[in-house]
């Protein structure tokens, strides 16, 4: 067995079901984590079921009965220290986020270390949950409102972000006073574990272990009763868009709350006044970057007329030099995609792209060696392709011209998801047409950055398909807890508001 997966407390065959310990059961079904990088075995898990989904939550409620009665900056003393945690296993966690899902190294480290920086801002936050307070129109009255915890929280995640996303959810739930189930991807088990084991010791210490629940299952019997659950007041669900549409249906079915992080489809436009060698730098690492597995990968890019040839020619060899390989080589720029199913939907979508009179500038292959390698792929195409409404999660880049910036913009909000957006230009007016509200109609919209690589600080997440939610900073926290608007009266008299009289 691989040191990392050993140091980090993975066995060969690993319980579904954490509660702080391992729960005992499981369904007789189980799923084999398989390296990317290389398509070897790394471990297994017993799939969790409806039973022991069932005593985690038990664990969970029982945990979060107490700890919502921690004051909120304890809370966030305890969450520093799962960020000292996580610092200090920073390495082996980053390393087993390449090894599972073959995101190159920078990125595997770059993600724990996201991880710890929102520890670091829930840790902030807990002192700053702040309410409201209002002039009451009745005289002796105050009125204002406060935020309390909301509950069991279940978190389910993507992927693509096997750690991060958890982050963004449960540090920030943990600080708002609530306990969080986690559903993890089955594509990425054994981040769950490993994350899960280090951050409840932090709470056993505390004595608050199995505040936070693991559940590894699948989606039709662990999944749905999640959404399902009437003892979870809020599901924070990060995925495809039709899995979001599934979820939102069953909890509004319950009026419960749904927090949405679904799929993108990005697009960069590049002005003739921009600086190019930064454009064609924001492109590139938008576009290959987590080999095109990121919600926020650029997905399409609209160049002016003007510059067009010359800017598709300097990118077409920019991606020719992309070193493809190996995840854990640190002179490696692409990994591979998660599975063979990602190399299927790579090599159908280029299928379904030519049949629509896409043309493939270069890449556009599958790689034969051990994992899951296909080259990054530049297509000129038109905007109303039909295939251009889909994210392909793989890393294929259309790119159209354009003459007028009206058109541009207009094309770039023409798709169902509204995630994220970028304008490289050195012109202010454009700038901020592009940031005027008939201009981008994303969650995200930045000048010379591209798509992808957004700040914790900000609030994150996107429009339309992509779920309306938003998490991470700014005051995403309100998410993850319940408003009360409270009226004091400290006078004598009954007054009622509006005017209404009622003596008796
Ligand atoms: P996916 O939708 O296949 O799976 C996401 C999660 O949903 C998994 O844990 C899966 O088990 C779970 N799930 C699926 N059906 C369910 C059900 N009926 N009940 C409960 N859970 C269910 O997505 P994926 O392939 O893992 O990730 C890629 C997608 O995620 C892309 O569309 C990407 O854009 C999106 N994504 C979005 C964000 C964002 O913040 N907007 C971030 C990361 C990934």
């Amino acid at each position: 067995m691989n040191d990392i997966l050993r140091r980090l407390g993975i066995e060969d065959v690993n319980p579904g079901a954490w509660a702080g310990k391992a729960i005992s059961g499981d369904t007789g079904e189980v799923v084999t984590s398989y390296s990317p990088g290389n398509g070897e075995a790394l471990a297994s898990v017993r799939l969790a079921g409806v039973d022991q989904y069932n005593q985690v939550v038990e664990a969970a409620t029982e945990a979060f009965e107490r700890w919502r009665r921690l004051p909120a900056p304890k809370r966030g003393e305890i969450v520093r220290q799962i960020g000292d945690a996580m610092r200090e296993h920073k390495d082996d966690l980053g390393a087993l986020v390449t090894l599972e899902v073959g995101k190159i190294l920078s990125e595997g480290l770059g993600e724990v270390q996201e991880s710890i920086d929102m520890a670091d801002l829930a840790v902030g936050m807990s002192r700053q949950l702040y309410g409201l307070s209002m002039h009451s129109e009745r005289p002796g009255h105050r009125m204002y409102e406060q935020w309390h915890p909301l509950g069991v929280v279940g978190c389910i995640t993507a992927f693509n972000f096997p750690n991060a996303v958890w982050a963004w959810n449960a540090l920030v739930a943990l600080v708002s006073g609530d306990a969080v189930i986690w559903k993890p991807s089955l594509k990425a088990p054994l981040i769950a574990i490993a994350t899960h084991r280090l951050c409840d010791k932090v709470l056993a210490e505390h004595g608050f272990s199995g505040l936070l629940g693991l559940v590894i299952g699948g989606d039709a019997d662990v999944g749905e009763t999640m959404i399902a659950d009437q003892r979870l007041p809020l599901i924070s669900a990060t995925g495809s868009t039709r899995m979001g549409k599934r979820v939102n249906q069953v909890v509004a079915g319950r009026l419960g709350r749904c927090l949405l992080e679904l799929g993108g489809n990005n697009a960069i436009i590049v002005e003739p006044d921009a600086d190019l060698d930064l454009a064609l730098r924001g492109v590139a690492f938008g576009a290959v970057g987590t080999a095109g597995q990121r919600c926020t990968s650029t997905r399409r890019l609209f160049v002016h007329k003007s510059i067009a040839t010359e800017f598709t020619d300097r990118l077409v060899a920019a991606y020719k030099q992309v070193p493809i390989g190996d995840p854990m080589d640190s002179g490696t720029l692409m990994g591979p995609l998660i599975d063979a199913d990602a190399v299927a939907m790579y090599t159908q979508g280029l299928k379904d792209i030519q049949a629509e009179g896409g043309e493939i500038l270069c890449g556009g292959t599958v790689i034969d060696r051990p994992g899951s390698y296909v080259t990054p792929t530049v297509v000129r195409g038109r905007p109303d392709m039909a295939i251009v409404q889909h994210e392909l999660f793989v890393p294929i880049l259309y790119v159209f011209e354009y003459e007028d910036i009206e058109d541009a913009i207009r094309w770039q909000n023409d798709v169902p998801q509204g995630l994220s957006s970028a304008i490289f230009t050195d012109s202010f007016r454009k700038a901020e047409r592009f940031l005027a509200h008939h201009g981008s109609d994303c969650g995200i919209a930045n000048v010379n950055i591209g798509t992808s690589g957004a700040e914790i600080g900000g609030a994150f997440g996107g429009e339309k398909e992509t779920g309306g939610g938003r998490e991470a900073g700014s005051d995403s926290w309100k998410a993850y807890m319940r408003r009360q608007t409270c009226t004091l009266n400290w006078s004598t008299e009954l007054p009622l508001a509006q005017g209404v009289k009622f003596d008796i």
